[in-house]
C-alpha cells in the first residue's frame, strides 16, 4: 500500500501523525519538512526563550519525545515543491516524488515582511533561529526597539523587551491593538497595559518605510511623517499561509487551503493548522485559526479524517488562545468579530483583571479572561456546549 504523506512536521502535522497511529493505522507514514530539524514549539519564542528564561533546547514540540514510538520516516530539509491532487503525487526539493494513499497538508504560515526587512537589526519571530537572533540583538543594549504591529506576537515581544529593561515603541496602523482577535471596544485595554509598563504606543498610524544607516536599520518612518529612532525593529504584521507551491495542484486555495467541514481539501487530501481554512459547523462560518491548541485539535481531526473514507465527521470547535504580556495572562475562547458588543461579566477593566463576554444578538461569540483562568476555562466549556448568550451570562450571576 502507498504511504500516507504529511507535509509539515510541526504542531498540526505531528498531531495528525499521532491521531493516525492512535486510530490504529499501522501502514507507512512519511513526514517531510522544509526546516533542517524538528521545528521548536513556538509560544516560548516570543516569551521565555526571547527573555532568556528558557533554554532553547527546552522549547520542544509537545510530541518530540514520542516521535520514535509514532513510527514514521521523517525527512528534514525536504520542502514539498509541487502536488498533483488527482494522483496524490508530491514532488520534493531533493528531486524525488511520492505518490501517497493520503496526504496531510500542515505547512503553517510564514511572517509577512516589509521592504528593508533584510537590513541588520530588523527581525521577525517565527522560528527558534528568529528568536535567538533577536535575543542577540537585544543583548547588545539597543537604545530603542520599535515593534511594528500590535497583534499578539508584537504585543508579547514588546512586553518581553520591557521586561529586559529596554525602551520600546509599539506602532499599530489600526486604532487599537490585537484587532484581528479582539473586538475593537476592548482592544484599548491592551494599549493601556503597555502604557502602564512604559511602552510608547502609537496607534492609528501606518509605517511608510524603514530608515537605514549603511546596512543597519536606524529607525522607522511613520505615515504621518514622524520618525521613531530605533536600532532594533521587530516586524509583527501577520503571516501568510505557506501555499505558494500548491499553485496548479488542484487543491483549492483562498485564505489558505480551502477545506470542507471535515478538513477535506480534495479526495484523500486533508489540511490542518495555520495553513487551513475550513467551515466550522459550531460557529456556522468559515475560518482560519492561527493558534496553538487549534493546530493540535485540527491536526488530530485531519488525521482521523484521512482514515474515515466517505464517513468523515465535521470538525466543530471553539478556538482558544492565550497570550502572556507582563503579569497579565489573556485567555480567549471563541471567534468574535471586530464590532461585537463587549459586556464585562466579572471584575473591572481598570483593575486589569476581568472577564469580558462578546455578544452578537442572542449569541456569545467569545469570552476573554484577563488573569481569570478558572472563569475563562469554565466559559470555554459552556461555549463548547452552545454559543447561546444566556448560559454564559448565568455563569457570572
Ligand atoms: C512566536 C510565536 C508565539 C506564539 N504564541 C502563541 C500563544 O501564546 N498562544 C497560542 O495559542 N498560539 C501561539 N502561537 C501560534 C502557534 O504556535 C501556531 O498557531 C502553531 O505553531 C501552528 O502550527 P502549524 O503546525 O499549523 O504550523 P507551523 O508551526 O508553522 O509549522 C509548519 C511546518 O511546515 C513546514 N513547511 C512549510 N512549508 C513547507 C513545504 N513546502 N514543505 C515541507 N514543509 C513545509 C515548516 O517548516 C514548519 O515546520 C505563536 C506563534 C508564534 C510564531
Amino acid at each position: 500500500m502507498a504511504p500516507i504523506l504529511i507535509v509539515g512536521a510541526s504542531l498540526a502535522g505531528l498531531s495528525a501523525l499521532d491521531a493516525l497511529r492512535a486510530a490504529g493505522h499501522d501502514g507507512e507514514v512519511i513526514v517531510v519538512d522544509a526546516a533542517p530539524e524538528l521545528p521548536s514549539d513556538r509560544p516560548p519564542l516570543s516569551k521565555q526563550v526571547l527573555a532568556g528564561t528558557m533554554e532553547p533546547e527546552a522549547a520542544h514540540q509537545p510530541l518530540a519525545n514520542r516521535l520514535a514510538e509514532l513510527d514514521a520516516e521523517i525527512r528534514f530539509s525536504t520542502a514539498a515543491t509541487a502536488l498533483d491532487a488527482a494522483t496524490r503525487t508530491v514532488s520534493l526539493a531533493d528531486g524525488t516524488e511520492i505518490t501517497a494513499e493520503g496526504i496531510v497538508l500542515a505547512m503553517g504560515a510564514s511572517p509577512r515582511r516589509l521592504p528593508g526587512g533584510e537590513l541588520a537589526g530588523v527581525h521577525v519571530v517565527r522560528t527558534l533561529a528568529d528568536s535567538l537572533a533577536l535575543r542577540r540583538d537585544l543583548g547588545a543594549s539597543p537604545n530603542r526597539v520599535a515593534v511594528i504591529g500590535a497583534g499578539f506576537i508584537g504585543a508579547e515581544v514588546a512586553a518581553t523587551c520591557r521586561g529586559l529593561g529596554l525602551e520600546v515603541t509599539m506602532i499599530e496602523a489600526a486604532p487599537v491593538p490585537m484587532v484581528r482577535v479582539l473586538p475593537s471596544a476592548i482592544g484599548g485595554f491592551v494599549a493601556d497595559v503597555h502604557r502602564d509598563h512604559g511602552v510608547d504606543v502609537r496607534l492609528g498610524v501606518g509605517v511608510s518605510g524603514l530608515l537605514a544607516d549603511g546596512d543597519r536599520v536606524r529607525g522607522v518612518e511613520l505615515a504621518d511623517g514622524s520618525v521613531v529612532d530605533a536600532d532594533v525593529v521587530v516586524v509583527g504584521i501577520g503571516v501568510v499561509p505557506s501555499v505558494d507551491w500548491l499553485e496548479g495542484s488542484g487543491v483549492p486555495v483562498g485564505n489558505g487551503i480551502t477545506c470542507d467541514e471535515t478538513c477535506l481539501a480534495a479526495p484523500g487530501i486533508v489540511a490542518a493548522g495555520d495553513v487551513a481554512e475550513w467551515f466550522n459547523p459550531h460557529f456556522g462560518e468559515r475560518m482560519r485559526v492561527e493558534q496553538w491548541e487549534h493546530a493540535i485539535e485540527h491536526g488530530a481531526a485531519a488525521g482521523r479524517r484521512l482514515l474515515a473514507g466517505d464517513d468523515g465527521e465535521p470538525f466543530g470547535s471553539v478556538p482558544w488562545f492565550w497570550s502572556d504580556q507582563y503579569d497579565r495572562k489573556l485567555q480567549m475562547a471563541g471567534r468574535p468579530a471586530a464590532d461585537d458588543e463587549v459586556v464585562i461579566l466579572d471584575g473591572t477593566v481598570e483593575e486589569r483583571r476581568f472577564v469580558a463576554g462578546f455578544r452578537r444578538g442572542d449569541r456569545c461569540t467569545g469570552v476573554l479572561g484577563v488573569n481569570r483562568p478558572r472563569h475563562a476555562i469554565q466559559a470555554r466549556m459552556r461555549l463548547v456546549e452552545s454559543l447561546d448568550w444566556a448560559p454564559i451570562q448565568d455563569l457570572f450571576t
